[in-house]
């Protein structure tokens, strides 16, 4: 069997999902996590875009640091192969590489939103002219209030200072030319231009590298919140000249609840020592930071964003993962989630050819709203069902399905190419195929 198929070559019998399987380079990675059981048996785990799942490895990482704490206590800070005072350091090549950036690039810190916000205190500096927040509308809840918050903040109107590209009457997603011609209309009273990579509720891919140049053709910075996006596809960020990004760790990125958040502040900002920002001492000048002195000297790149003495446990968790990505690369985890998200897609659609003719009642369609391209999407299925749509979803989850539900009517699914297989898929369109049949 060819190593990557198309939609007209997939077949629905379990034996093809099985040959997928077999022939799945990435196929081990599966027993290096654990999945939640249910009825004794491992779950069909489609919530990787919400919470990955734990990787092997987290408990002996963190057990290591918890040890080292025991033995040296503020001597831990020095001593031993990964210092605390540098624990920082020892992500950023694994980050660098997953989203395309230099190592002074970026750099792990806090959590998503208040990087947002710390982000954002860089750039978004409105003026008169110059205030705008040009965002995709239904963007996810806390981007939306760090959006609306920032605005009022400096004292504008949101409903003035946020314009929102929607979708057009009768569909579910953006088109790029809509983006792009907002960006465009609104010229120069655009400030940043601030949308999410993914979009969490369609699972829309946004071409990152054209609003980044409709931004800067305006004359404003383009930020993004990856955090449906990190893990899931490649990025370039560096090379598409994107101003500055951020994103979690506890979704795409297996690195627990709450886990830290990555940021990418691109070095022509991140080598300008004038560019405002909110400092702390970790992201003050390392030479000088414990003299205790008057005056910020930002350390050059994204470090010199850090405010606070890293988190060493959300750290060691986060590595951990970051070292199994980077092990595996974002471009073949990516071959493996086009085959993996286009054969579940395929399934989806069998199912509903399918229901006619062995269900004589009123059985739900099942409507992908994610794009159908897929340079337009990661691996996340958005499926929009019918009225009976939540009681479709409660059936799965009684058969050991752990997907998520987004009101009104929407199941969100996503294959996970780190850890879900094709017979997940199989099983996962097995079930939706039975219900009410
Ligand atoms: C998950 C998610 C968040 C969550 O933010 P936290 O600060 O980590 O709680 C924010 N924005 C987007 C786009 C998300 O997908």
């Amino acid at each position: 069997m060819k190593s990557n198929l198309q939609q007209q070559e997939f077949s629905p019998t379990h034996d093809f999902a099985r040959q997928l399987d077999k022939n799945d380079p990435l196929r081990s990675y599966r027993q290096r996590f654990f999945f939640p059981k249910h009825n004794g048996k491992n779950v069909l785990y489609f919530c990787g875009n919400s919470l990955g799942l734990q990787p092997h490895g987290v408990e002996k990482a963190l057990r290591r640091e918890l040890k080292h704490w025991r033995e040296h206590a503020v001597e831990g800070h020095f001593r031993g192969d990964m210092p605390w005072m540098h624990y920082h350091k020892f992500l950023l090549p694994q980050s660098a590489r997953l989203v395309g950036g230099l190592e002074t690039e970026v750099v792990v810190m806090n959590t998503l939103t208040t990087n947002l916000h710390l982000l954002m205190a860089s750039f978004y500096r409105p003026t008169k002219e110059r205030f705008k927040i040009v965002m995709e509308a239904g963007a996810f809840p806390s981007d939306q209030y760090a959006m609306e918050t920032q605005a009022r903040w400096h004292g504008f109107d949101p409903a003035g200072a946020i314009v929102e590209v929607a979708p057009r009457p009768g569909e579910e997603t953006l088109r790029t030319e809509d983006i792009l011609a907002t960006i465009e209309r609104h010229g120069p009273s655009v400030a940043v231009v601030m949308f999410g990579g993914v979009n969490y509720y369609t699972g829309q891919y946004f071409d990152l590298p054209a609003i980044t140049k409709a931004a800067h053709r305006v004359g404003a910075y383009a930020g993004f919140d990856l955090a449906h996006t990190a893990g899931n596809l490649p990025l370039h960020l560096h090379d598409w000249g994107v101003d500055f990004a951020c994103w979690c760790s506890y979704k795409y990125l297996n690195s627990g609840p709450g886990g830290p958040s990555g940021i990418f502040v691109h070095e022509k900002h991140g080598n300008d020592p004038t560019l405002p920002r909110l400092g702390g001492w970790w992201g003050h000048d390392e030479g000088s930071r414990f003299q205790m002195k008057k005056g910020f000297i930002p350390i050059p790149g994204a470090a010199g964003w850090q405010l606070s003495n890293a988190q060493i446990f959300s750290l060691a968790a986060h590595k951990v993962s970051l070292d199994l990505f980077d092990e595996v690369g974002m471009d073949t985890l990516r071959e493996k989630s086009l085959q993996l998200t286009a054969y579940l897609e395929f399934l989806i659609e069998h199912t509903n050819n399918q229901q006619p003719t062995t269900n004589n009642q009123q059985s739900p369609r099942l409507n992908i709203i994610t794009p159908k391209n897929p340079e337009e999407r990661g691996c996340q299925l958005s499926i929009l069902t019918g009225s009976e749509g939540r009681k479709l979803f409660d059936y799965l989850t009684e058969n050991g399905v752990v997907a998520d539900w987004r009101e009104p009517n929407v199941v969100r699914v996503a294959p996970v190419p780190l850890y879900n297989s094709y017979r997940d898929c199989w099983r996962l369109a097995e079930l939706l195929g039975r219900f009410g049949g």
